[in-house]
C-alpha cells in the first residue's frame, strides 16, 4: 500500500528524555507513515521553556538515531513560532471566541479542574492576564482506529487556557495550529492525550482547519498502576539497547517479530516492521508483561 498524501509526526516535549512508552507511540507514528508511504515529520514541542531540561532537545534526537528512526526534512521547532500562535489568539480574540482571564490558581480550587466561567462576561484588559477560549456546550465524538468513539462534552474542562499569564502559548493551540500547518494526516500518539482531542477537534473547527485522522496507542501500565514515564524520571532509553527495546515496543503495539530479529540491528528490526505493520493488531491496553520491561 502506497499513499503519498498520508504525513504524519513525532512531537516530542524536551521536558525529559524519551521513555519506554514515547518509544512506543513514535513507533505507531513511524511505521504507520512509512507502511503507507507516507512522510514522517519531526516537530520539538518546545513550548515552555522553564519546564524543559537542559540537553534534553539533543538526546531526544539522538536515541531517535540510534534507534534507527529517519525523519523527513528539518526539525521544526515551536519555539520559533510564536509570531503565528500569537495571530491565531489575535483572531479568536477579535471574533469574541476568547476572553481574557485573570483568576489565581487559589481562585481555581475547588472546581474538580473545570473552570467555572468566572470572567466569561468580565470584559477585563488583556494585560498580564491568561486568555481562555470560550467553549460552547456541546459534545464532542471521533472514531479513533484503535480507541473506537471517543466522546466528550467541551464543559468538562471548561473555557481553556489558550495563553498563559506568563505569555507562553498552550499545548492545545499550537498543535492544532501546527498539525495543519505542517499538512499533518494522521495524528499518531500516546493515549494520555485522547482526552484532549475534543478541545483539538474545536479549535480546528473555528480555525477552518482539516481534521486529520487520530491513532491513540495504549499507554504502558506498571505493576503499581503507574503510567510509564509519568512519575519516575527516566534515564534516557540506551543505544545499546536499541533492537531489543524496539522489538519489546513492537510487541506491545500487537506486533509479531520473528524471533530471528533478536540479534540484528535497529534498522534492520525497522526494516521489517515497516513492511509487516499491522494498525489493527494494536491493542487498546497494554500491561507491562506483554511489553515485556526489564
Ligand atoms: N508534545 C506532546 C507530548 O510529548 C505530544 C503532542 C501530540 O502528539 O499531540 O506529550
Ligand atoms: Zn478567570
Amino acid at each position: 500500500m502506497t499513499d503519498s498524501a498520508y504525513i504524519g509526526r513525532f512531537a516530542p516535549t524536551p521536558s525529559g528524555y524519551l521513555h519506554f512508552g514515547s518509544l512506543v507511540a513514535a513507533l505507531a507514528s513511524y511505521l504507520d507513515a512509512r507502511h503507507a508511504g507516507g512522510q514522517w515529520l519531526l516537530r520539538m514541542e518546545d513550548l515552555d521553556p522553564p519546564r524543559e531540561m537542559p540537553g534534553a532537545q539533543a538526546a531526544i534526537l539522538r536515541t531517535l538515531e540510534d534507534y534507527g528512526f529517519e525523519w523527513d526534512g528539518q526539525v521544526l521547532y515551536q519555539s520559533q513560532r510564536l509570531a503565528a500562535y500569537a495571530a491565531v489568539v489575535e483572531q479568536l480574540l477579535e471574533r469574541g471566541l476568547a476572553y481574557a482571564c485573570t483568576c489565581s490558581r487559589k481562585q481555581l480550587e475547588g472546581h474538580a479542574g473545570r473552570y467555572p466561567g468566572t470572567c466569561r462576561a468580565a470584559g477585563h484588559a488583556l494585560q498580564g492576564t491568561a486568555i481562555r477560549l470560550r467553549v460552547p456546550d456541546c459534545t464532542y465524538h471521533f472514531t479513533d482506529r484503535v480507541q473506537g468513539m471517543f466522546s466528550q462534552a467541551l464543559q468538562e474542562a471548561g473555557d481553556f487556557i489558550i495563553r498563559r499569564r506568563d505569555g507562553l502559548f498552550a499545548y492545545q493551540l499550537a498543535v492544532v495550529v501546527d498539525d495543519a500547518w505542517q499538512g499533518v494526516t494522521d495524528v499518531v500518539r500516546g493515549a494520555d492525550l485522547l482526552d484532549s482531542t475534543p478541545r483539538q477537534l474545536y479549535l480546528q473547527q473555528l480555525l477552518g482547519l482539516p481534521q486529520p485522522r487520530y491513532l491513540h496507542v495504549p499507554l504502558i501500565i506498571q505493576p503499581d498502576g503507574q503510567k510509564l514515564g509519568k512519575r519516575y524520571r527516566s534515564p534516557p532509553l540506551p543505544a545499546q539497547q536499541a533492537a531489543p527495546l524496539l522489538l519489546r515496543a513492537l510487541r506491545a503495539l500487537g506486533q509479531q517479530p520473528p524471533g530471528a530479529l533478536h540479534d540484528a540491528m535497529p534498522h534492520e528490526v525497522m526494516r521489517w516492521a515497516i513492511t509487516h505493520w499491522q494498525a489493527a493488531r494494536i491493542p487498546r491496553c497494554a500491561s507491562l508483561a506483554e511489553a515485556q520491561l526489564p
